[in-house]
């Protein structure tokens, strides 16, 4: 049977089994496993620096909501951009671009994830509901 493994279904769109990828990683003797949101920027780069450190194969698997079955409830706004480019050049997020004032937003790729908000050094990044 084909599957789409880590969401249930089937490539013709049954529910199936889902398959855990974390323990089929175990399963392959992997030693260093760990399951993070991505979403979480602290969590996920001390995941990443904490598995940089480690010797032989390390996994981590990123977990969050796939933002093309979820409708996003909330968006970034801009305000009183300094224009470090920080958000642009660390996230490569395609919904935020540099114009000659500002950083800004497009509202229609913006998933509302706020992971530039945590980046942004000057708290210029605020969260705003659709
Ligand atoms: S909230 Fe997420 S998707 Fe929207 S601009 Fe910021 S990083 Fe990009
Ligand atoms: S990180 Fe903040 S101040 Fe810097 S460009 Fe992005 S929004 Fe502007």
């Amino acid at each position: 049977m084909l599957f789409r493994s880590g969401i249930g279904k089937t490539l013709m769109g049954d529910v199936s089994e889902k398959i855990s990828i974390e323990k089929l990683l175990v399963a392959c003797e992997v030693k260093s496993v760990r399951v993070v949101n991505p979403l979480n920027l602290k969590d996920a780069v001390k995941a990443v620096k904490e598995a940089v450190n480690e010797d032989g194969v390390r996994c981590i698997v990123f977990r969050a909501p796939c933002i093309a079955l979820f409708k996003p409830q909330k968006k970034a706004v801009i305000n009183n951009c300094r224009k470090c480019k920080k958000c642009i050049k660390e996230l490569g997020c395609p919904a935020l671009s540099l114009t000659d004032k500002t950083a800004v937003v497009n509202e229609d790729l913006c998933n509302g994830c706020m992971l530039c908000a945590g980046v942004c050094p000057h708290d210029c990044i605020e969260e705003v509901t659709r």
